[in-house]
């Protein structure tokens, strides 16, 4: 079933079972969610149960990135049924192990959850956990449990490896490189947009069912974002080692800006190659939005952005799934966008800032 069907407003478990968190304690609760995952790699030695997991990659480098999401601030229970929390909590953070080009194999999940949450409730987001896990062939090695006083905190961790010489940082962007990036572009965005248009909706009156019809790309793309493994393996097959990659977290312009500013070089994007699915730029549209500031600027696509030496095109000219937008040039040229009509426009970082109010 689409998510746009299944997805109603203000799903707090109202009606359903619920199990006080009390009655199984902070030990029971950890055994509880945890006992059905199972380990499926050689170098998670040791996984849930003692003071600390165990990994051991040999001679690999070991890559290790987290996130804290807060409710309220990065994420609305209004909207988001919490399986799809759970899923995305680790898609997010798995995407930035695949930024480095490297194979995700762990992670650790931390939780605050305040008494509000019955044990179905943490259920939901476990269940979402396994499904990323169980996607991306990922061990859950261990985590924290703890009470909060208000609202519902998730942090995680990921573990990953990379041979030394396959690592790609943000910094190795070269004069005359391709810039390319996966999928598309502002879609993630739009759907929030239309999400918080029909909690708005919802608010004033309580009747109506929210309208998310002939939306459920958008949807998706905000409730249920994929981290790009099958990039890295596409890229690993093609023989391609990128000189600079970032996964697209807070819009295309700020992740430009981090390559173009850690490689110390500039950039020139054409308008007219950013990658925007019919539903985004209809969307965009209907809602008087601009499709271009969308995908610039949108975030939470968690796309990957890569610059590519131009020997290696021809590897990847006839992949359908990769754009090539622009290029790198001299650190003097700045980093611009040719609009369709032949503007040329400074780039700016518009990317989310978590401290900006
Ligand atoms: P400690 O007191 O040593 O920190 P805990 O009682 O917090 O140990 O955790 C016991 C085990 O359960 C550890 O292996 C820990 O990593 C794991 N764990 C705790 N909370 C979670 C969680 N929310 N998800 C997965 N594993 C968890
Ligand atoms: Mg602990």
């Amino acid at each position: 079933m689409p998510i746009a069907d299944r997805l109603t407003l203000n799903i707090m478990f109202e009606n359903k079972e619920r199990t006080s968190l009390t009655e199984l304690g902070e030990f029971g609760l950890i055994k509880h969610l945890t006992e059905h995952f199972k380990i499926a790699h050689e170098s998670s030695v040791k996984g849930v149960g003692d003071d600390s997991a165990v990994l051991n990659f040999d001679h690999k480098q070991v890559l290790i990135s987290t996130d804290l999401l807060l409710e309220g601030i990065h994420f609305d229970l209004a909207y988001v049924p919490l399986m799809h929390l759970g899923y995305k909590a680790v898609q997010v953070n798995l995407s930035d192990i695949y930024a480095m080009n490297g194979m995700a194999t762990q992670i650790t999940v931390s939780l605050g959850v305040s008494s509000k949450f019955p044990l179905e409730a943490i259920e939901e987001i476990y269940k979402g956990i396994a499904l990323a896990c169980n996607k991306f062939n990922i061990d859950l090695v261990g985590g924290d449990t703890s009470a909060s006083r208000q609202g519902l905190v998730i942090s995680v961790t990921s573990i990953g490896y990379a041979e030394k010489d396959d690592v790609v940082y943000r910094n190795g962007a070269q004069e005359g490189d391709l810039l390319c990036v996966s999928g598309d572009l502002g879609g993630a965005y739009v759907g929030l947009q239309i999400l918080e248009r029909e909690k708005q909706i919802f608010l004033e009156n309580p009747q109506l069912q929210p309208d998310l019809e002939g939306k459920d790309y958008i949807i998706e793309r905000q409730l249920k974002p994929e981290g790009r493994k099958d990039m890295v393996d596409l890229l690993a097959q093609l023989k391609i080692k990128p000189t600079a990659m970032i996964d697209v977290s807070d819009g295309l312009a700020s992740e430009i800006l981090h390559i173009c500013n850690q490689s110390e070089k500039g950039c020139t994007i054409y308008e007219d190659k950013l990658p925007i699915d019919p539903m985004t730029y209809e969307t965009a549209r209907e809602l008087g939005l601009d499709p271009t500031v969308c995908a610039l600027n949108g975030g939470e696509d968690y796309e990957l952005l890569f610059t590519i030496k131009q020997s290696d095109y021809q590897k990847l000219k006839n992949d359908i799934d990769v754009s090539i937008i622009g290029h790198i040039t001299d650190k003097n040229e700045g980093v611009k966008m040719i609009s369709k009509s032949n503007v040329v426009h400074e780039l700016k970082a518009q990317g989310w800032n978590a401290f900006k109010k």
